[in-house]
């Protein structure tokens, strides 16, 4: 701390002192809830243009004895920061597996594909690929269920790594999503590179969509270039039928938003495909 000089002030501004220990705790709450079982995962369906749900995104909730349900807002971005989104992130993608198997002795669900968020310091983890193929085996979900969703900024990171890594899986059959996709500097050379399958619109595009005309051009670029790419494209954080009416119209053909169903427990969701069916 000396050898900092001035910069070591810092470590006694008060304030500072107290962001630090509620980031402590936080991070020891964390800890102790992924050892009490306290998170759970909600599924938000995703649709194809013609109505039908084609899957869900599973996100992860902490069920606080106290506070109730916590949104990853409030404690994603500290786990990432810990070494903690690696256990983390494997009791997600095991979960979720779960979910897969059980849908698949169901001819009710037995089409629907899981997406499961993986951060980057998970995707880093030198056994990565070995753990997913693992909890494959392990759950017996078919793998071209399974789609990770990888940030943009994570795939750009190590784009070695992440070809190798990614091109390993895809032999398995894993799917890959490039999640908030438009919010990095993404070339088109890399894009050619990876063995992608879909882009999934970020949701601050999508938000301003028929408003701000620059975002109008953003997205057309996007589905512009997945076309030639071949590749899928999902939208998320579609709120209104004008933004789903406007992807549309454009070659977007899944949709993903508030609109169409909110993330909801597993349950919910299988009620969800009952009324649908129903009808
Ligand atoms: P994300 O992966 O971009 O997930 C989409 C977020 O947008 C979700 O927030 C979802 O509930 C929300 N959303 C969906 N539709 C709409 C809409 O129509 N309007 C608006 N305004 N929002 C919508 P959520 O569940 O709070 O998750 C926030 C972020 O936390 C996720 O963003 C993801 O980055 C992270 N996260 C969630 N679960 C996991 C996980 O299991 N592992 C990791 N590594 N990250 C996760
Ligand atoms: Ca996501
Ligand atoms: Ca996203
Ligand atoms: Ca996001």
């Amino acid at each position: 701390v000396k050898s900092q000089g001035r910069n070591a002030l810092c470590f006694f501004d008060p304030q500072m002192q107290i962001v630090i220990s509620m980031r402590a705790q936080l991070e020891a709450d964390l800890q102790m809830a992924l050892t009490a079982r306290q998170f759970v995962l909600h599924y938000q369906p995703q649709f194809h243009l013609d109505g039908r749900m084609v899957g869900a995104e599973a996100l992860i909730r902490w069920q606080h004895p106290e506070r109730g349900l916590v949104a990853p807002g409030e404690f994603i971005g500290v786990a990432e920061e810990s070494e903690l989104i690696v256990p983390m992130g494997h009791w997600v993608l095991r979960t979720a597996c779960e979910q897969l198997a059980a849908w698949q002795g169901d001819e009710r669900y037995r089409h629907l594909q899981v997406s499961v968020n993986v951060s980057a310091r998970q995707f880093r983890q030198r056994d990565f690929v070995a753990r997913v193929v693992e909890v494959l085996r392990e759950t017996g979900a078919r793998p071209h269920l399974l789609k990770l969703e990888l940030t943009e900024s994570l795939v750009l990171d190590n784009v070695d790594d992440t070809i190798a890594k990614i091109g390993m899986l895809k032999t398995k059959g894993v799917r890959f999503s490039v999640d908030d996709f438009g919010t990095g500097y993404s070339s088109l050379a890399y894009l050619t590179r990876l063995p992608l399958d879909q882009l999934k619109i970020d949701q601050s595009f999508v938000r301003n969509l028929g408003v701000r005309h620059t975002d109008d051009v953003i997205v057309q670029t996007i589905l512009g270039m997945a076309r030639n790419l071949e590749l899928d494209v999902i939208a998320e954080g579609v709120e209104t039928e004008a933004q789903k009416d406007f992807l549309a119209r454009h070659g977007c053909v899944y949709f993903q938003g508030y609109l169409l169903g909110r993330p909801t427990p597993v349950a919910d969701l299988e009620a969800l495909i009952e009324s649908a069916t129903a009808t």
